[in-house]
């Protein structure tokens, strides 16, 4: 370890017994996590931190900061090709390191209360991640809203983030123009679930169920085994493709979970499907969605992901070109890149992955949505979750009188009484 850097964002940890006041002189970024547990090292050779990422920062940066040797972060980022987590800090994420003896022990992200990637040294030849998601508490809310200027505007007054909104107009977009068709007088009705660790919010929102009013025209949408249907169990998003290619390639390495490397031994899951492939082939988007990511990693080589909905993602890896930047909007079918050899490979294929609510699946055989209509026993369940969502969002305005619109009141009483959850 260096000397300290009192101005830096990231300003270099001192060990607590060196300084007088360890508050006076950490930034309140950078904070002492809690005490060292592990038994082998004494707590003066051990320093665990953490640390909010902001706005510019890099990861080769705060190694940087931290002391630590490009090696480690290379460690690091050999075992995140499995997972991909560390592009994915944001301001806002909670980084958090564990140093033994200016060697990095674990990199912690905790990208929200409810979700978490820790790196782990094993071995001199690296490090393990271990993905940790919990489920948490979900609350239901039923929030109600008159148009009054627009549903943007009355949406958040009557509590909605500016992420649910974004959500709802996108889905409703092929059923309503938001600018043409909605009147004054209007309304709205929104079912959602509110993520929570120990009564903590974690930021995750469900919506499950809109109803609206649009040029006194009634329009809804419910939410079922991870896609948004119409009151006759339509689905309003497109199917996928099975395969991000035309033609036929052949698999040559599927995917395993469970994976370890032949020779350390170091837990390596294969989250995706390898298709052997010449570069140069067109890939194609697998279905509509935005480009989240076009990253070019050491290992992974240069990739593509493209978010879905809220609950599907899909990856490219070791393309020679993309042919899309990031939150562009593409279509299935749409060519997106061409495959190569970047990145960490034994030879050129496309290396593809599927995943559903943030895990990944086996893309060849996992149900994956296709169906435009819902039937048969899918049907019969959606009808009765459809009278479920139906009568929670009729239940409070029946209590409170047909034409109220009484929303944070009814909201406060959901929060506070756990029977309506
Ligand atoms: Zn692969």
């Amino acid at each position: 370890m260096s000397a300290t850097g009192e101005s830096v964002r990231i300003a270099l940890p001192l060990p607590l017994d060196e300084i007088d006041d360890a508050a006076e002189l950490i930034p309140e970024a950078l904070v002492p996590a809690q005490a060292h547990k592990g038994g082998s090292g004494r707590i003066d050779e051990s320093r665990m931190w953490g640390y909010e990422i902001q706005p510019d920062d890099t990861l080769t940066g705060i190694f940087t900061k931290l002391g630590l040797p490009i090696q480690d972060l290379y460690q690091v980022l050999e075992a995140d090709e499995n997972v991909l987590a560390l592009d994915n800090i944001k301001p806002g994420v909670e980084l958090l390191v564990d140093i033994e003896n200016d060697q990095l022990q674990t990199l912690e992200l905790r990208f929200s209360p409810a979700h978490k990637v820790a790196y782990q040294r094993k071995q001199d030849a690296g490090f393990e991640f271990k993905e940790t998601i919990l489920p948490g508490t979900w609350k239901e809310i039923a929030l109600v809203g008159e148009i009054g200027r627009s549903f943007s505007l009355d949406a958040a007054a009557e509590g909605l983030d500016a992420r649910d909104v974004h959500l709802i107009t996108r889905l409703l977009k092929e059923k309503i123009n938001f600018r043409r068709d909605i009147r004054k007088g209007d309304s709205f009705e929104v079912l959602l679930s509110r993520q929570y660790i120990e009564d903590e919010p974690t930021g995750e929102t469900k919506i499950e169920a809109v109803r609206m009013l649009a040029n006194r025209s009634p329009v809804s949408i419910f939410y079922y085994d991870g896609s948004y249907y119409d009151e006759k169990g339509r689905s309003l998003s497109k199917a996928f493709l099975r395969y991000p290619f035309g033609g036929s390639y052949r698999v040559s390495s599927g995917f395993n979970p469970k994976r370890h490397h032949p020779v350390t031994g170091l837990f390596r899951p294969h989250n995706g499907t390898d298709f052997s492939m010449r570069t140069g082939t067109p890939i194609l988007a697998s279905g509509d969605g935005v480009v989240s990511r076009v990253v070019d990693h050491k290992y992974a080589g240069l990739y593509v992901e493209i978010k879905h909905s809220e609950r599907y993602t899909t990856r490219y890896l070791h393309l020679s070109k993309s042919m899309v930047r990031k939150g562009q909007r593409v279509s299935r079918g749409q060519k997106i890149a061409l495959s190569g050899a970047s990145g960490r490979v034994t030879g050129p294929h496309l290396h593809y992955e599927f995943h559903i609510a943030g895990r990944p699946v086996d893309a060849v055989k996992a149900a994956i949505p296709i169906t435009k209509q819902l039937e048969g026993k899918s049907r019969k369940e959606f009808d009765a979750l459809l009278r479920q969502y139906m009568a929670r969002l009729d239940a409070p305005r029946e209590q409170e009188g047909a034409d109220e619109m009484l929303i944070s009141r009814r909201q406060d009483q959901s929060m506070d009484n756990p029977s309506t959850l």
